[in-house]
């Protein structure tokens, strides 16, 4: 996406003469980048989360940067799909995320294999699991579930269907839930494919698959930091934004998850904060840190607050950023329960300005990177937004269907919390 280069730097330019208080177009432009080809949907396949880091750094230097862009580089053990991703079920080709997913866990596979249908019966007899599981009954096969059985022993025995009781090849669980995928850090020797009970015959009755597995044990993922030293001479304290700059990556080599909302929006809108305060210096330093393998489990900023080159004492407040692409009935805010005073403000300043229908308080959560700094006793809220976009973990969170309702009224509501509130 080389053509973005130029609109960015003149749009760089226009922030520098005018105090622009949010730029919902270079906000799109960014997520449109992140969300390309080039960048591989944020995951390690062809390192598409370096290169989308290396992008961020771009976009930082093209807006003005006082000290180097710091990269802090980790490393995670990974399981990875780089290349074929090809299922057939009695003779016709699976579309990888849009029929099926496989478990991130999975190995590869390269064969026509054997289908078996297990029985739900099965499940409940004791001397029918010991002989199929000590004679290893379906060795080199795939094993066929369905999730929707209502069966104790059967939902039991999916539920540890990980584990290979049967030392299958692998297995099908029919399912007639969202497709969702994630990324895995450990890896099993089998294939689970979930696949859309849409999408397959009643009856499976033969699969020819070819999956491309590789687990990276070292792989090198990075953080991005950039600071804007305040106005005031004195020892104040930093307010520090952050979000997450991964995504789940490659599902074979001709299938991404581009992850718009998750997290090329939160990923955005901090380039959008970083270009207004660097116009529009408060009297605290501002810290800015993009990280790198929250899918993977919260990586990034676990390895960061280990390892921080900022005093965690030295954080008066941070604010993380995932999912900010629809807000259309307002935003949730994480620790809101947690930090009362803090949050009655932001709720007060949202009441007083007309912003957004509404500012929601949950309690803590260790669903993204706010939470190792709030284990760490470090003041932070996690902001998502609310509304009708329900794309998640899937091939269509992609730009062309985030809205981005209300994105002016959440920035405006951060910055002045971060402002007034603090
Ligand atoms: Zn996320």
């Amino acid at each position: 996406m080389k053509f973005l280069h130029f609109p960015i730097a003149c749009i760089g330019l226009l922030a520098s003469h005018a105090a622009v208080s949010q730029n919902v177009e270079y906000v799109k432009t960014i997520i449109d980048s992140l969300c390309a080809p080039a960048y591989h949907g944020r995951g390690y396949v062809d390192q598409g989360d370096v290169k989308a880091a290396k992008f961020i750094e771009r976009q930082l230097d093209e807006i003005g940067t006082e000290q180097p862009v710091e990269m802090l580089g980790f490393t995670l053990g990974v399981n990875t799909f780089p290349g074929k991703m090809d299922v057939n079920v009695n003779g016709k080709a699976l579309i990888p995320g849009a029929d099926y997913i496989i478990d991130p866990k999975s190995s590869g596979c390269n064969g026509t294999y054997d289908v078996v249908n297990f029985k739900p019966k099965w499940a409940g007899d004791q001397k029918k699991m010991f002989d199929l599981t000590s004679t290893a009954a379906f060795k080199g096969q795939f094993v066929v579930f369905k999730e929707n059985v209502d069966n104790a022993d059967y939902q039991t025995l999916l539920s540890n269907i990980d584990k290979n009781p049967f030392k299958a090849a692998g297995y099908i669980i029919i399912t007639d839930k969202k497709l969702t995928w994630s990324v895995s850090r450990s890896m099993i020797d089998c294939v689970i494919l979930r696949v859309d009970a849409n999408k397959v015959p009643k009856k499976i009755k033969s699969i020819t698959a070819q999956v491309d597995q590789h687990f990276e044990s070292k792989y090198q993922a990075t953080n991005v930091m950039a600071t804007l030293s305040g106005t005031s001479d004195s020892s104040m304290k930093s307010l520090v934004f952050t979000a997450h700059l991964d995504h789940l990556g490659h599902m074979g080599a001709a299938t991404y998850i581009p992850g718009a909302n998750d997290n090329a929006s939160g990923s955005a809108m901090l380039l959008d904060l970083y270009q207004y305060y660097y116009t529009n210096r408060p009297e605290r330093d501002v810290v800015f840190i993009w990280f790198g393998a929250e899918e993977a489990g919260l990586v990034g900023s676990r390895h960061f607050v280990e390892n921080s080159p900022l005093p965690l004492s030295e954080i008066q407040f941070l604010i993380n950023l995932d999912l900010m692409g629809d807000a259309k009935t307002g935003i949730t805010v994480v620790n809101g329960k947690v930090y009362d005073d803090h949050f009655g403000k932001l709720s007060s300043i949202n009441i007083e300005q007309g912003l957004l229908e509404t500012v929601k308080a949950r309690g803590p959560a260790a669903n993204s990177d706010h939470h190792p700094f709030y284990e760490k006793g470090v003041p932070c809220f996690f902001i998502y937004t609310t509304g009708d976009y329900t794309h998640y973990h899937d091939i269509d969170d992609k730009p062309e269907n985030l809205p981005m309702t209300n994105y002016g009224k959440v920035f405006k509501l951060i910055v002045e919390f971060a402002q007034f509130g603090i």
